[in-house]
């Protein structure tokens, strides 16, 4: 099937009849149209004034351009029908799509906070109906019908009347919409409303630098850093911890509260979680992270866009309402956390040495560490920050607040703030988890305790202070 509209220029009388239902209907707020009609002052054949009025709206093109450069997926090419769709549940108005329009179709509606463009009324044609348009037209020039109808009746009626979509020689990407009536009017028509489709500076910014970044450079330094732990271990197969050779006057000490623990487990489920469903509403041929194919049978398997995009907003609103505030109670409103991640002098010469003393390249010893070593500390601070800055532009899309451009803007850290987050996390699970001699931290993180002799080795300042009188053994 290909819904299409035929408009008989000759006709039009610009009384705005069909706009003003097309409003209606639709429930469209100031400023922003599905349908416009407008008036062009030319000269006519003979040379005297004549004036054609446009009655616009989206051409249902074949190419369908604007489709390529949403960020959530939120506007395709309905396969059934053939007409070019909005979902208004999963768009977030950032206005991308509007610089691919060929023909200035697509209008942010503020009042709702999402673009708005002509469906050809597709929810009421589904149901038997017409376009509001062509019903209300008052000089009967609209015709609405399916192009491929076994019937012909439509295509027959766009043949004999000679209408042609609006296109010009450098631009023609196959409106399915057509006009017929006098040749001159129409030539004067395409020259004054067909624009060539560019690229936003988001679509610029994100297939230039964002995506390239993130589809490549980030899975590459992951996989990198995790071979390289792996490496590691490999080479330092041999080495064992010889814990009788030390005194040992404790077996554990206590390291992280329960409420920590349950932070950094709920954390990682909810990264996975948040990961897939946001790689998932990436199904536009521009913003695709890695290919389409996911995407498509994510939103297949789980009943479509809308459903992916409300998880996504509805857990990344309960993780961000979960860790929040378990944060600020355990870490007394981030003072602590602060405190724990202050850089020190010894810090910065543990961030020198440490790597050379990995590849075996230097004898000297580090230095003490607090309870959490300068490599934690940085990691928990680039947390901090890609948290800060997920959640707020999170916030920003989920709710469409601000202007087009915040949006715009907010999708680009969005992912960036993600992705960068992401190969901490990948030197995090090296450290932690891979490097088989930073294990016991590992298990304190499920255990709460940490082996007593391990400590010592890896946060001595920290064994010293949980050891004096004054702390008592307290965290
Ligand atoms: Fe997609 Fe943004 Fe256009 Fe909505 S406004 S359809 S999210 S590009």
């Amino acid at each position: 099937m290909r819904r299409a509209m035929m408009i008989d220029l000759d006709k039009c009388i610009g009384c705005q009849a069909c706009v003003t239902s097309c409003k209606e209907r639709w429930d469209i707020g100031p400023g922003a149209v599905r349908d416009w009609v407008h008036e062009f002052e030319h000269t006519d054949d003979e040379g005297g004034i004549g004036i054609t009025f446009y009655p616009g709206l989206c051409m249902q093109c074949e190419d369908h351009p604007c489709t390529e450069d949403c960020p959530t997926g939120a506007t395709y090419m309905d396969k059934n029908s053939g007409v070019v769709m909005v979902d208004s549940q999963v768009c977030i108005g950032c206005g991308n799509c509007i610089s691919k329009c060929a023909y200035e179709a697509r209008r942010i509606d503020e009042k709702k906070g999402i673009v708005e463009k002509c469906n050809l009324c597709a929810p009421y044609v589904d149901r038997g109906e017409e376009p509001a348009c062509v019903t209300t037209c008052l000089a009967n020039c609209r015709h609405f019908g399916d192009l491929d109808a076994p019937d012909g009746n439509f295509a027959s009626l766009v043949k004999s009347s000679g209408a042609k979509p609006l296109v010009t020689e450098e631009v023609n990407i196959r409106p399915k919409v057509t006009f017929s009536g006098d040749n001159h009017r129409k030539q004067i028509l395409a020259k004054g409303v067909v624009k060539r489709p560019i690229p936003s500076q988001l679509t610029k910014v994100w297939t230039g630098f964002t995506r390239p970044l993130v589809s490549y450079l980030v899975p590459a330094a992951m996989g990198l850093t995790v071979l390289g732990g792996l490496l590691l271990n490999f080479k330092n197969r041999k080495q064992r911890i010889a814990p009788e050779t030390r005194s040992a006057p404790k077996k554990t000490l206590p390291r992280h509260r329960a409420g920590m623990r349950f932070i950094h487990w709920f954390n990682l489920l909810s990264w996975i979680l948040l990961l897939l469903t946001g790689i998932g509403l990436m199904s536009s041929e521009s913003f695709a992270l890695f290919g389409r194919a996911f995407p498509q049978w994510l939103a297949r398997t789980t009943g479509g866009k809308a459903p992916l995009l409300l998880f996504h907003v509805i857990w990344g609103i309960f993780w961000a309402f979960v860790i929040i505030p378990i944060f600020l109670v355990y870490k007394r409103w981030g003072i602590k956390a602060l405190r724990e991640i202050r850089i020190t002098g010894d810090d910065i010469n543990w961030l020198r040495i440490k790597p050379l003393k990995m590849l075996s390249l230097t004898d000297k010893p580090l230095p003490q560490q607090d309870k959490y070593n300068a490599g934690q500390k940085l990691f928990a601070a680039a947390v901090l920050a890609g948290t800060i800055a997920i959640v707020v532009t999170g916030f920003i899309m989920a709710f469409h607040l601000g202007s087009p451009e915040l949006i715009e803007a907010s999708i680009v850290i969005h992912k960036l703030a993600v992705a960068l987050t992401l190969i901490g996390v990948a030197v995090h699970v090296t450290m932690a988890a891979i490097l088989r001699e930073e294990r016991p931290a590992l298990k304190s993180m499920v255990v709460g305790e940490i082996d007593y002799n391990h400590a010592i080795d890896h946060n001595s300042k920290w064994v010293k202070e949980m050891d004096s009188p004054a702390t008592g053994g307290k965290q």
